[in-house]
């Protein structure tokens, strides 16, 4: 029954396919004749079918270990789908099964009709099914995910460790372990622990061309994100986050910003989770947004890019979620965004574990910051992680290998920091030493008298991030050591001092200028300096177009220029090109009102330049952000418009006057409509009003209250010309 051709039809009857993939054939071989194995393939290479095709061909029932209730229903489902006409030939025996169903299982187990059993570890380990296990005959044992089995891997699961023990009770029989991604570190000790050192190894390369690989500084990603999305419309992505409250919240800002997005946590209820996902599969929602709960069995073949909003915890977790991407084989994008306050926040998190356990997961924490850091290709660094090498020098397919990083030597600065580190016998932690090197001094550093210490500020041409990316890249280098038991107090190892004996040049990405992955955040920036500093930072041309325009239109309706629209509004048009009205209000300080009363005009010019020049607009998207705490806002906007008295409305939000006054001066600057009309009618003197008002329309240079004060003499309290102010901008400009 096992010669070739046997085997090759029952794949075509069963499976109905024409022929293996990869070296499935060989596997099946191994199994077939008695001998342990042990099979490294990356997701969705098919490592399913190499157990379940000689379960089928084989002499009782395979046992499958598998970590996930969700994942062994699947395959059951799916194996009865393949053998149709025979419910019994798999079953699945977890902790969701009532009586019933367990004596049915029962039932065909000894009857000799099921071929596969799926069992969970920790239903394997319960006495009654170990005494039910031992009346039939066992085929072998398959242990998917295998990697579940090391400490080392990244979703370890202890029950995995008593497999080996177990196997030896119910009876011994050929084991098959199967994972996706394993370290050599993790490979061994799966081997060992599982009492197969003999298994025959078949290593799949990991390499997965079709996927591109990119770090990203951590800077406003919500923004990147949803500017990515909108750039990739409908097209199906993954978005990792490390916590539940992330995954909430970013998932709500997609919805905000027109995104089809859907949160998948492990706090979510079971249907909720479930509808989430079969969401995602139908393509009902394009975005999922997911602690690593989701994606383990996902078969979705179209899933362009996965996103790391967080750093992950280790670089084979890392890889198992970006290997979600591109399963069809066509384009993956695989985008990770990297601070290093994320690490740090990491770190904090284990230092209440125990102390093996945070060796460990320090270490792994560290070859994530190696990739993150690297300047060399992403894709290399990874497949030798993996154990494997990649001979080519660029990829092609990842950013540092289409956008190389500019590299300088800094070893005159790692000496200066090994020289630092040695002259403290009682070590210190990163921070400190950072701070020492930059010459910023804080309390702790005075009260050891390290400002004294000619290294204070002997390192101040850079800043403290500066120096701890330094220590990041020593300690990659393993020319200093953190040591985890004392809270990461830094050492200088052997290498180390070797280095500092004879430096050689240290290339180094230039850490102080941080490129641009793609380029396209360069625009971003500038939108954000002017929106910070008022400044002009945009289309120069364009900007003094719309001086003249805005010039031309002040004396012809006889009003300020300031009132038309303000210098960082025309700033921002002249960076965001916008050629609707729509489009206008998004520019700093361009409401509704003003949009409608002068706008017109403007977005013809920019339309025209924008043709003429062939220019190609920004990315046609605002983030928009949930609203923050803007309760009083609305409230006193609502109040205003109910027209209560001035005095009501700050006492009832506990706030006084003056500071009234200036939510009100925020609220109608960022281009509302208030009517405060009833009030100043009340409580002004119409003489004082008449001649305020003049002044903005007429003389004033800006709508600046300091001028208006200094202009108008003592004549009026600056409360009136605030109050005042307000009415003319509400009345003329907004
Ligand atoms: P893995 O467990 O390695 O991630 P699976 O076993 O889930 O991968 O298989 C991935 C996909 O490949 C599935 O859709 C499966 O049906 C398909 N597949 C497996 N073997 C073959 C084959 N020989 N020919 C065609 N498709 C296959
Ligand atoms: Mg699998
Ligand atoms: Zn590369």
């Amino acid at each position: 029954m096992t010669d070739s051709s046997a085997i090759h039809s029952k794949l075509k009857e069963f499976f109905g396919y024409d022929s293996f993939k990869g070296n499935q054939k060989a596997i099946i071989d191994n199994l077939l004749e008695g001998k342990n194995s042990f099979v490294l393939m990356p997701t969705g290479g098919g490592k399913s079918l190499c157990y379940q095709l000689p379960a089928l061909l084989m002499e009782g029932t395979a046992i499958v270990i598998s970590p996930l209730i969700s994942l062994m229903k699947n395959q059951v489902d799916a194996i009865r789908g393949f053998v149709s006409g025979n419910e019994g030939i798999a079953h699945f025996l977890n902790s969701s099964l009532n009586k019933a169903a367990i004596s049915a299982v029962r039932q065909d187990l000894v009857t000799g009709v099921t071929r596969l059993l799926y069992v969970a570890p920790e239903s394997l380990t319960k006495d009654e099914n170990i005494a039910l296990l031992k009346e039939i005959k066992i085929s072998f044992y398959a242990v998917d995910e295998a990697h579940c089995i090391s400490e080392w891997g990244h979703d370890f699961r202890p029950e995995y460790r008593r497999i080996r023990e177990i196997i030896s009770v119910i009876g011994n029989a050929p084991v098959i372990a199967l994972t996706a991604t394993a370290t050599p570190k993790v490979q061994h000790d799966i081997l060992k622990n599982l009492g197969i050192e003999d298994a025959t190894v078949f290593k799949s390369s990991f390499n997965r061309p079709n996927l591109y690989y990119e770090v990203r500084e951590k800077v406003d990603p919500e923004k990147q994100i949803v500017k990515y999305i909108k750039q990739n419309p409908g097209k199906s992505g993954i978005i990792y986050c490390l916590s539940r409250k992330k995954v909430e919240e970013l998932a709500d800002l997609l919805c905000l910003n027109g995104i089809k997005a859907l949160p998948y946590h492990a706090g979510l209820d079971a249907k909720t989770r479930a509808d989430n996902q079969d969401r995602f599969l139908m393509e009902d929602v394009d975005v999922i947004v997911a602690t690593i709960a989701f994606g383990m069995g996902i078969d979705k073949p179209d899933v362009r890019f996965v996103i790391h909003y967080d750093i992950p915890k280790s670089l084979e977790g890392y890889y198992q979620e970006t290997g979600r991407a591109g399963r069809d084989g066509q384009d993956g994008q695989c985008i990770t965004f990297y601070s290093y306050k994320d690490i740090q926040k990491l770190e904090k998190f284990m230092q209440g574990k125990q102390v093996a356990e945070q060796e460990i997961g320090q270490q792994l924490l560290n070859e994530t910051i190696a990739y993150a850091e690297t300047s060399d290709c992403r894709r290399k660094v990874l497949l030798n992680y993996f154990g494997e090498d990649y001979p080519e020098d660029n990829c092609g397919a990842c950013d540092n290998c289409l956008y190389p990083k500019k590299k300088v030597d800094r070893s005159k600065e790692m000496c200066l920091l090994i020289d630092l580190v040695e002259s403290l016998p009682e070590h210190f932690k990163m921070e400190h030493l950072a701070a020492i090197l930059a010459g910023n001094s804080n309390s702790l550093i005075k009260s050891y008298h390290h400002d004294q210490l000619p290294f204070f500020g002997a390192g101040k041409e850079h800043d403290a991030k500066f120096w701890c990316m330094l220590m990041h890249q020593g300690l990659i280098l393993h020319f200093i050591y953190k040591e985890i038991e004392k809270f990461g107090l830094i050492h200088v190892t052997d290498s180390g001092r070797g280095f500092r004996a004879a430096p050689s040049p240290l290339m180094l990405p230039d850490a102080t200028k941080v490129e641009a992955g793609s380029g396209d955040d360069d625009d971003d920036a500038a939108m954000e300096s002017v929106a910070k500093s008022g400044s002009a930072g945009g289309d120069q041309i364009l900007l003094s177009m719309l001086k003249d325009l805005r010039r031309d239109m002040s004396r012809k309706l006889h009003l300020q220029p300031w009132i038309i629209f303000s210098d960082p509004s025309l700033a921002d048009m002249s960076i965001m090109y916008p050629i609707t009205l729509e489009e206008l209000r998004r520019c700093q300080g361009v409401g509704a009102g003003k949009a409608q009363k002068f706008g017109e005009e403007f977005i013809k010019l920019i339309a025209k330049y924008v043709e003429e020049n062939e220019i190609e607009r920004p990315e046609d998207f605002v983030l928009k952000a949930p609203p923050k705490k803007s309760a009083n806002k609305i409230f006193i906007i609502q109040s205003i418009d109910r027209r209560m008295e001035l005095e009501d409305i700050a006492a009832a939000k506990d706030l006084d006057m003056d500071e009234l006054i200036s939510e009100i001066e925020a609220i109608v600057s960022a281009g509302a409509k208030l009517d405060i009309n009833y009030y100043i009618e009340e409580n002004l003197d119409e003489d004082v009003v008449d001649e305020i008002y003049a002044y903005f329309r007429d003389e004033a240079a800006s709508d600046s209250v300091e001028e208006a004060v200094a202009a108008l003499g003592g004549d009026f309290t600056e409360e009136e010309i605030r109050l005042v102010r307000i009415k003319f901008l509400c009345e003329v400009a907004n």
